[in-house]
């Protein structure tokens, strides 16, 4: 028999993408389900911005492109951080990946030994914790439930880190809660954070534009911990670019030299005509990502208030993101006919052949007793689905 390594044997499945999928699978035998799993802008990607990757086929941008990406998208990225953060990065502190994703990835492999202490509050994003577990690290996790809003204070966080911990890994928007930090419990968590100068802050800031609170402090702004964040980002959720597969990270240079290191390994510079889209979408008229933050600040609007109204289900206020994540746990031990709801899974799935709406069961991000909803979809379908959402809890009985 072939043999699967045990690291990929020990590897859980994303979430998020198989719910995804296997809503796909159901529309394709004709039943009419509403996605709610994936988190992804349900946006056309701006006009221009496919206009620059056309140019950029007819200018035979079709070579192999420098392992961190080209220079001239790294400084568009340096010239955009400047502009909305007010902070100074030089292209070689720049490493373009094929997505956030792989971003991330880079910098957990290229920073953490077998062994070192991770520490991630949670709920967290699902990919988090199996990257860690690539890297043969271990992931001290910090539960925040929805009574503190979903996140972490000082003392949760200086409690969880030990002579061990070599990261700390935040992502503010936040996925799977919408909960954004404000500016002063940031400085409440670099307080603690620099006493301990060994650590690296890796500050996930992929839904940075999509927030609501009118404020926004990137974790890089802090003079005391500033050249030990690494700061993800990347076109996928802001300018609506998730088949393109572009994110980056920027950080300290010799955290950025391993990732290219391990880049130039593993998968080479990211696509350079993906990479000439992106330049654009930095470098041009910002007015979409605006326009869709309001589109995603007027939906959330919209599906906390229906939610609100649905007995069992506690809703809290995301303040960005496009993420809703209830407490479910009042329908454990419920039943529909021969189906019983024992934990998110079993609701998550009930939801999904019933109710024909796709949600995550909120376990796939490390919390127990809720459910993930991604509303970036139309209006029209987050009325339908919460009806449908509302009709199959309440004939649980
Ligand atoms: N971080 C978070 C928190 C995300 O939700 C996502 C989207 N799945 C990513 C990173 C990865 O984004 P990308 O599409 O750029 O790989
Ligand atoms: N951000 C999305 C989500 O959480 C994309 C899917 C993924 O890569 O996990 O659903």
């Amino acid at each position: 028999m072939l043999q699967i390594s045990q690291r990929i044997n020990s590897l859980a499945a994303s979430a998020t993408l198989a719910m995804s999928q296997r809503s796909n699978e159901l529309r394709a035998q004709g039943v009419d389900v509403i996605n709610l799993s994936v988190g992804e802008p349900d946006f056309n990607t701006p006009e221009f911005i496919k206009d620059a990757a056309k140019l950029a086929i007819d200018r035979n941008f079709t070579f192999y492109s420098p392992v961190p990406g080209y220079l001239s998208l790294r400084q568009a990225i340096c010239s955009n951080i400047e502009a909305t953060e007010g902070v100074t990065y030089r292209p070689e502190q720049i490493v373009v990946s094929n997505g956030a994703k792989q971003a991330l990835c880079n910098v957990i492999l290229s920073t953490i030994n077998p062994g070192d202490e991770v520490v991630i509050p949670t709920p967290a994003w699902v990919s988090y914790v199996e990257m860690v577990k690539l890297a043969e690290g271990v992931t001290v996790t910090v539960p925040a439930t929805i009574e503190q809003d979903f996140k972490i204070t000082p003392d949760q966080l200086r409690n969880a880190i030990t002579p061990r911990t070599r990261m700390v890994l935040l992502c503010s928007p936040s996925n799977p809660t919408g909960s954004v930090y404000s500016r002063g419990e940031l400085q409440g968590l670099v307080d603690v954070l620099k006493d301990y100068p060994d650590i690296l802050i890796l500050s996930d800031e992929i839904y940075r534009h999509i927030n609501f609170t009118g404020s926004y402090s990137s974790l890089a702004t802090f003079p005391e911990v500033a050249d030990r964040v690494v700061v993800i980002n990347g076109v996928s959720k802001a300018y609506a670019m998730t088949g393109w597969r572009i994110g980056f990270m920027a950080g300290p240079v010799a955290v950025a030299k391993a990732c290219t290191k391990l880049q130039g390994q593993y998968s080479s510079g990211p696509s350079s005509i993906a990479q000439k889209a992106a330049e654009a979408a930095y470098s041009g008229p910002q007015d979409c990502v605006e326009e869709m933050r309001k589109a995603f600040e007027r939906r959330r609007d919209l599906v906390v208030e229906l939610a609100s109204k649905i007995p069992g289900l506690k809703v809290n206020k995301p303040q960005g993101a496009f993420y809703l994540f209830p407490e479910v746990s009042s329908f454990f031990g419920k039943r529909c006919g021969d189906r019983v709801i024992n934990n998110g899974a079993d609701l998550a799935m009930y939801l999904l052949e019933e109710a024909h709406v796709a949600t995550v069961d909120g376990a796939a991000f490390c919390l127990p007793g809720y459910i993930r909803l991604s509303y970036a979809t139309s209006d029209d379908l987050i009325r339908e689905a919460m009806a449908r959402i509302a009709r199959a809890l309440a004939a649980l009985v």
